[in-house]
């Protein structure tokens, strides 16, 4: 199938906490195609954490135990894009047929049906027809299902009847493995500080990490040099600097104030009127997660108060994020123009 990338399998997919259920219901499915109740299977998280990959690790599997059986990979842009031809091309039908034929459709990344409405009818067709038949179905997500804006209520119900499993980010100690194994399939070696320095330098993003490593290997290729620790740390500035750039506690508080249209001197006054003790706890939150402050210092920042105001805070927004959708959906937004920018 020229769909299926071979490199992605299930041996060289790092099991970590992140993605325990994800993985190992990802194999049950494999090994039971259409025959368990994880139908849709779909697995959700952000990018670069091997959503892509674990979902051709099941197509693969499913090749290798039985060759005969006929499995799609499409991702969600591509059928869509289909569809517009089949449209202008009068070959509906075939493309109907087409998927209807298979006994498993992997489709990455639904979050792109958004909008489509008439792609999201052929495909809510498709879906039936299959689960009906038992096939099996796998699907990818930047969200789980009931956060899928855009996407027509029916064919999220269909969605949610299966399991829906989640990918984290990696911790420590997975990153490290991952790096390893990958380090162990190109036949390359490293000291193993040099590992965990990378590993430590980059925490959100599988594909970042994957990145971080072949651009040092590349500089050092380059440099005919040997890597060491001090040479990784010179090497990978740049590269850090690049996709994960330094964030300030300044900058965290210019793009909460700006978000919320509060000033930047109400954040750091005694102020204690509600949009600003909100905005002066999430600016305590994100510099928490996403600088190397310490509480104490972070407190100082905001209006010198002390650390345990900044737990209190982090905390506050915390339990928020749970309970409270829209505010999640704000500190999302901030999140991600903090990353962005
Ligand atoms: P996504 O589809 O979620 O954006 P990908 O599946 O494309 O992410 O993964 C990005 C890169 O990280 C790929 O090269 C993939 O092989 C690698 N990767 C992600 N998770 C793992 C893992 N658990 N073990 C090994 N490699 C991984
Ligand atoms: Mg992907």
């Amino acid at each position: 199938d020229p769909q299926l990338n071979q490199h992605y399998t299930f041996d060289n997919f790092i099991e970590g906490e992140c993605n325990r259920l994800a993985r190992s219901a990802g194999y049950a499915v494999a090994s039971k195609p259409g025959g368990t109740s994880f139908n849709p299977l779909m697995v959700y998280g952000g990018v670069g954490l091997g959503k892509t990959h674990l979902a051709q690790a099941i197509g693969n599997e499913i090749k290798r135990n039985l060759p005969d059986k006929l499995v799609i990979y499409v991702s969600c842009e591509k059928f869509c894009q289909q569809f517009v031809d089949s449209l202008k091309n009068n070959t509906i039908n075939d493309f109907v047929n087409f998927y209807q034929a298979m006994d498993v459709i992997i489709m990455d990344d639904v979050h792109n049906f958004a909008g489509k409405e008439r792609t999201q009818d052929i495909f809510f067709h498709i879906f039936n027809h299959l689960h009906q038949s038992n096939k099996q179905i796998i699907l990818t997500s930047d969200k789980p299902p009931k956060d899928l804006a855009g996407l027509e209520e029916r064919l999220l119900s269909r969605f949610k009847w299966g399991l829906s499993a989640d990918i984290q980010a990696p911790d420590l100690e997975t990153r490290m493995a991952i790096l390893k194994k990958k380090m162990y399939t190109d036949g390359i070696e490293l000291p193993d500080n040099v590992i965990e320095y990378v590993a430590n330098q980059i925490d959100n993003s599988v594909r970042e990490l994957e990145g971080a490593m072949v651009s040092l290997l590349a500089q050092a290729t380059l440099n005919k040099k040997e890597i060491d620790l001090n040479l990784a740390k010179s090497m990978l500035k740049n590269f850090i600097k690049n996709t994960q750039k330094e964030i300030s506690m300044d900058y965290i508080q210019k793009l909460v104030c700006d978000y919320f249209e509060v000033p930047v001197e109400m954040v750091k006054s005694k102020v204690r009127k509600r949009e600003i003790v909100q905005a002066r706890q999430i600016s305590m939150y994100l510099a928490k997660n996403h600088t190397k402050t310490s509480l104490k210092s972070i407190g100082a920042f905001f209006g010198g108060r002390d650390h345990s105001t900044v737990i209190y805070a982090c905390q506050t927004v915390e339990d928020l994020i749970e309970t409270d959708k829209k505010f999640k959906s704000y500190v999302q937004d901030i999140q991600k123009k903090l990353k962005t920018n």
